[in-house]
C-alpha cells in the first residue's frame, strides 16, 4: 500500500516540477503563466507528447523536436528533484498527528525552495515576488500547525537581523536584499534555533566549498560575489528533510 503513495508522491512531484520549470522562465521574463508552454529558442508551442516530465527529455535526447536546440539540463533536474523530496517528505509526515496540513506546508516549503535556488543560481536574484507570497503561506499553515504568532515573529526577525547585520558590515558586497528576506522566510517556515543553526551551516558551508571549487577551476576570482540564496535553500532542503536525525546525531556526542 505504502508503495502505491510513494508513486502518487513521485507522479505528483514531476508534474509540479514541470510547472515550476514553467514558472520560473516566465517570472524571469516577466510574463503572464497563461498559454501553452513554448521552446525559448525557436519559440514553437510545445505539444502535449513533448512535454512529459523526464520522458520528453530523454525521448527527445534533450533537443527541440523543431530547432534541435539543446534543452536545459535544469528541466529534467527540477522534476527529478520536486519527485524525490515529494516522496521524502510523504515519508518524513507519514507518522505526524496532522499529516494532509503538514505535508500541504513540507510541500509548499520545497516548491518555494526550488525555485528560489534555480531563480538565484541563474540570475544572482531572489525573486521576491513568490517568496514574499509563500512568506505569507507558510505563516497561516505555521499557526494553523500550532506554533504561536509571537515565536514565529520572533524567528522571522532573527533571520532578517542575522543576514541585516551582514548587509551592513560589507556594505551590500556580501549579501543582498533579497538575502535579508530569505532569513524573515526561513524564520517564519523553521521556527527552532537548531534547525535554523543547522540551515546556515550547511549553506556556508557548502557555499564555500562549491565557491573554492570555482576558485580552483578557474571559473571565478577571490573577489568576485557568489550568490548565497542557493546555498540557503540547500540548507533548508537539506534542514527538512535530515535535521532531526542530524541534530539527534550530533547531540549524541
Ligand atoms: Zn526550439
Amino acid at each position: 500500500m505504502e508503495l502505491y503513495f510513494f508513486i502518487l508522491a513521485a507522479v505528483i512531484g514531476l508534474v509540479i516540477g514541470s510547472f515550476l520549470n514553467c514558472l520560473i522562465w516566465r517570472l524571469y521574463k516577466d510574463e503572464s503563466l497563461s498559454g501553452r508552454s513554448y521552446c525559448p529558442h525557436c519559440r514553437q508551442t510545445i505539444a502535449w507528447y513533448d512535454n512529459i516530465p523526464l520522458l520528453s527529455f530523454i525521448l527527445l535526447g534533450g533537443r527541440c523536436r523543431r530547432c534541435q536546440k539543446t534543452i536545459s539540463w535544469q528541466y529534467p533536474l527540477v522534476e527529478l528533484a520536486t519527485a524525490v523530496l515529494f516522496v521524502l517528505t510523504w515519508q518524513l509526515d507519514m507518522t505526524t498527528q496532522n499529516f494532509s496540513l503538514q505535508l500541504l506546508r513540507d510541500w509548499l516549503l520545497i516548491v518555494t525552495l526550488i525555485i528560489i535556488f534555480v531563480y538565484d543560481f541563474r540570475w544572482q536574484l531572489v525573486p521576491m515576488l513568490p517568496l514574499w507570497f509563500m512568506m505569507l503561506v507558510i505563516f497561516l499553515l505555521n499557526l494553523v500547525l500550532g506554533f504561536s504568532w509571537i515565536s514565529l515573529l520572533l524567528f522571522g526577525a532573527v533571520g532578517a537581523a542575522f543576514f541585516l547585520i551582514q548587509y551592513i558590515i560589507t556594505a551590500r558586497r556580501g549579501v543582498g536584499e533579497g538575502d535579508i528576506w530569505l532569513g524573515v522566510f526561513l524564520g517564519l517556515a523553521y521556527p527552532d534555533p537548531k534547525q535554523l543553526f543547522l540551515i546556515m551551516l550547511t549553506a556556508y558551508t557548502l557555499g564555500s566549498i562549491f565557491g573554492l571549487f570555482l576558485i580552483i577551476s578557474g571559473k571565478k576570482k577571490w573577489q568576485s560575489r557568489l550568490a548565497l540564496g542557493p546555498f540557503l535553500a540547500l540548507g533548508a532542503i537539506i534542514t527538512l528533510i535530515w535535521g532531526r536525525q542530524i541534530i539527534t546525531w550530533y547531540l549524541g556526542f
